[in-house]
């Protein structure tokens, strides 16, 4: 029987487990605040961050939204991100991506202080987590760590295929899996748009991830039996339903289920993960800044 790992559940047992630490931060004086800046009006990161003030507030963690004009020029997002640095009720934010082509996302990273860089992009927090003593692990591949984790896939020794190799899943993916750690000691292939046999790398892997962008690009037919299979994507395809489309993962489902001992779905895999992480590197970010140790 394939386990289907359950993202929400997951991430519920997560957000239970913060609550504890948050109202000991609220007693010591400051509950964790997260601010979230959008610059634009692109309706998919309008939802997520919809999504994240709503999980803000059922976890008791303070909420903040800056909005940016998309024509603005860069400079009015700097005067934001410099008052962010500088608000004490604010312990952790995210610009969120996209930006306006107008605008270097790099250079965006670099101006946010990084003890509140609760994505973990700064240069210094991803010298950190490839040096072995991350502060705060980027939200999606920690996620797929502690989601390993829940179905007791244990990743020492084992062989792991990553497609996708971006600054936000694939490359910290990589760089956690192999650090020698309890959730890490795996051998891990990355792969990329000029992978040369792309089937060969996922077939000869126990774990595979799959965060690529591109709908259904892992199958069955490219997994040996009882492979775990982690997915990571998240595509609109148009589909006959009231929206005009549908999300699908970077997997095809119904193939690949056929073949693994444990899948992720989509929704309701990876995702749900994502969002959960970024509270708890908010309330980690918290006990940080205030020096009140809290068990996380
Ligand atoms: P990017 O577009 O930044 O990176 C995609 C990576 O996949 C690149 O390294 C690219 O290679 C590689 N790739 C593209 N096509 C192929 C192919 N045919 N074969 C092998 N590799 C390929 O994407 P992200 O990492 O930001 O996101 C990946 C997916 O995960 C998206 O669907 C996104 O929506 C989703 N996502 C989901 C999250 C969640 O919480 N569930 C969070 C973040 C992302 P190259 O470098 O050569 O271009």
């Amino acid at each position: 029987m394939t386990e289907i790992i359950d993202g929400n559940a997951v991430a519920s047992e997560i957000r239970d487990d913060l609550t504890a630490a948050i109202e000991t931060l609220a007693d010591a004086g400051s509950r964790p605040g997260l601010a979230t800046v959008l610059m634009g009006d692109d309706p998919a990161s309008q939802t997520y961050v919809n999504m994240k003030q709503r999980d803000c507030e059922e976890v008791g963690i303070e909420s903040h939204h800056v909005d940016v004009d998309g024509d603005a020029p860069p400079e009015e997002l700097y005067d934001a991100i410099a008052d962010l640095n500088e608000d004490s009720e604010v312990h952790g934010y995210i610009v969120q991506a996209p930006v306006p082509d107008h605008v270097d996302y790099r250079d965006v990273i670099r101006r946010v202080d990084p003890i509140k860089d609760v994505d973990g992009f700064h240069p210094e927090n991803v010298g950190r987590l490839v040096a072995g003593d991350a502060r705060f692990r980027p939200c999606t591949p920690h996620g797929v760590q502690k989601l390993l984790e829940s179905a007791d896939i244990d990743t020492e020794g084992k062989d792991v295929t990553i497609v996708g190799r971006s600054d936000i899943v694939g490359k910290p993916l990589a760089n956690l899996l192999i650090q020698k750690a309890d959730d890490g000691n795996a051998t891990v292939t990355v792969c990329h748009s000029r992978t040369d046999d792309l089937a060969a790398k996922t077939r000869s892997a126990d774990i595979v991830v799959a965060a690529a962008g591109v709908p259904e690009l892992v199958d069955g037919s490219m997994l040996e039996d009882g492979t775990v299979v982690i997915d990571v994507g998240v595509n609109r395809v148009d589909a006959d339903t009231d929206k005009g489309y549908e999300l699908v993962g970077d997997v095809e489902f119904e193939s690949a289920k056929e073949k693994a001992s444990a899948i992720t779905p989509v929704p309701g895999g990876v995702g749900p993960m994502t969002r959960a992480m970024l509270l708890y590197n908010t309330v980690k970010a918290a006990s940080l800044q205030r020096d009140v140790d809290v068990e996380l």
